[in-house]
């Protein structure tokens, strides 16, 4: 069928509203030096096949001997997403496919080491966890010829560098209701896996995959539709476009009157829509069983205490206290661009200098998160920008000029009287702004009568007026207080 390339779901149903129902399996390669199970150096980007054994390429006789440091990581995900450290085990999945040498994954299947949890969205928002397990990755593909999947190419090279190599695989509950939010949930999980030191977030290279589950049901109905699995997202972007299309096309399916079969559906970047890879039926039986070669992992009581208590400050609580600060709710889209830059230092840096952290808050999410753009640098000193800041405040600079100052502290660093003076701002205190008002008052006796009579619309003319006298340097709130003070007195 040809289905809508883009689009909300329930643009697609004609008669019936659908709404989505998503939830996310997103798989976490951590930053051990080593990989899950054997001394194997855990790293990205070497030439094929040299971070290899008998344990990660599945050698008779070899015996896995588990990571402790993934351990570690796997418990510190756990606790930043409120889940229950529990003693777990080990499961054997087994399938034949050319890039897991060994005929089957190590994984964890029933009793998983992080049962349960929920993570905060920016919107405040909450998404339930359903498990958070630890797992090894497989080797890698390269499918060579044709379009580069595996039905059309000439023949197939495999690396097992990555083979072995630990995750944590993180399922959420079908909590998510749009794109938009399942694009939020992987950058604050991203986030919060980021800050644990568990992982580096790089979708790009591959360390963090996600998996989408996508449903549609009528609005507001209880019942949750049938289910498809989406793979092959490589960014969020795709992810966004990926559930849009899906979501549209299975309510065009059920609007027709048809059912949506359970199925995985590949999602093809270029052609901006799912195939199906296959159904449920055909689906693999992989015949788990405990894992013989492993024991029970039972990380003791202390040792979750201890991850616990190190545990570093996750975005939400980094929200929260800029939120405090700044006097904003923390679901306000200033605090969570400036906590995603990294920029809550700054807000601190105003209110260790007594500055309004208010008006540092904003500074910051518009001008400076404006000059950065994605993932750029900044030289902002704390103390610069807080005086910076206090500058504005005290009106001895506009705040068109504090922003214009702003910019090139971002670009450049500096002092910010340095900067003003050389852009040619004169501060214009108080008692300056009130003599160019005397003056253009005088100059304007008739317009000044019209505006002392009450009639508001020659405001802009001042404005304008004390604009030109000082070339842009007043501080025009200051400037339209001052008028108004001088017409209550007059
Ligand atoms: P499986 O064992 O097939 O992987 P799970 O029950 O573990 O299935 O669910 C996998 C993912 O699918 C979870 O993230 C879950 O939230 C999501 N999910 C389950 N049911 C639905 C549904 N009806 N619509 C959308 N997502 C769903
Ligand atoms: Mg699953
Ligand atoms: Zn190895």
């Amino acid at each position: 069928m040809s289905g809508p390339t883009d689009g909300a779901a329930r643009d697609a149903g004609r008669g019936a509203d659908w709404e989505m129902v998503i939830g996310l399996e997103v798989h976490c390669e951590l930053r051990t030096a080593t990989k899950l199970f054997c001394g194997c150096p855990n790293s990205f980007g070497d030439e094929p096949n040299v971070n290899v054994c008998p344990v990660c390429l599945g050698l008779p006789g070899s015996l896995p001997v588990l990571n402790k440091q993934a351990v570690e990581f796997a418990l510190r995900i756990g606790a930043a997403l409120h889940s229950l450290a529990q003693s777990s085990i080990f499961h054997r999945k087994n399938y034949f496919y050319p890039d897991m040498p060994k005929d089957f994954q190590i994984s964890q299947y029933d009793v998983p080491i992080n049962a349960g949890g929920w993570l905060e969205l920016p919107s405040g928002k909450r998404i339930g966890i359903v498990r958070a397990h630890i797992e090894e990755d497989t080797g890698k593909t390269t499918h060579v010829g044709g379009g580069g999947r595996i039905h059309d190419a000439g023949y197939s090279l495999v690396d097992y560098n990555r083979a072995g190599v630990p995750l944590v695989e993180i399922v959420s509950e079908p909590d998510i209701s749009s794109a938009e939010e399942a694009r939020e949930y992987v950058e604050e999980l991203r986030a919060i896996l980021v800050a644990t030191g568990a992982s580096d977030g790089k979708m790009e290279e591959g360390s963090l995959r996600v998996d989408c589950n996508v449903s549609v049901k009528p609005l507001g109905s209880e019942e949750l539709g049938t289910r498809c699995e989406i793979k092959n997202m490589n960014s969020l972007r795709s992810l966004g476009r990926a559930i849009a299309y899906e979501a549209a096309r299975q309510a065009e399916v059920l609007s027709a009157g048809g059912r949506v079969t359970q199925e995985t559906r590949h999602w093809d970047e270029a052609e901006g829509r799912t195939h199906s890879m296959r159904s449920k039926e055909e689906a693999f039986d992989y015949r788990y069983f405990p894992e013989p070669d492993l024991v029970t992992l039972a990380p003791s009581k202390e040792w979750v205490e201890s991850v616990k208590a190190n545990l570093g400050t996750m975005p939400a609580q980094l929200r929260r206290r800029v939120a405090d600060a700044a006097g904003v709710p923390a679901s306000s889209e200033a605090v969570s661009t400036v906590v995603r830059l990294g920029l809550e230092g700054l807000v601190g840096a105003a209110v260790d200098a007594k500055a309004d952290a208010g008006l540092a808050l904003r500074r910051l999410a518009n001008e400076v998160a404006g000059e950065l753009g994605d993932g750029g640098g900044h030289n902002l000193g704390r103390e610069a920008f807080a005086h910076l800041v206090l500058m504005e405040q005290r009106g001895e600079l506009t705040s068109a000029q504090a922003r214009s100052v702003l910019k090139i502290m971002v670009a450049e660093g500096g002092q910010p009287e340095e900067v003003a003076s050389r852009l040619g701002f004169k501060a214009l205190g108080a008692g300056a702004l009130e003599a160019v008002v005397e003056e253009v008052v005088a100059a304007n006796p008739r317009e000044w009568e019209r505006y002392a009579g009450g009639d508001d619309k020659l405001t802009g003319f001042f404005i304008g007026k004390i604009k030109a006298a000082t070339g842009g340097n007043a501080d025009l709130k200051a400037a339209s207080e001052l008028l108004r003070s001088r017409r209550g007195a007059s």
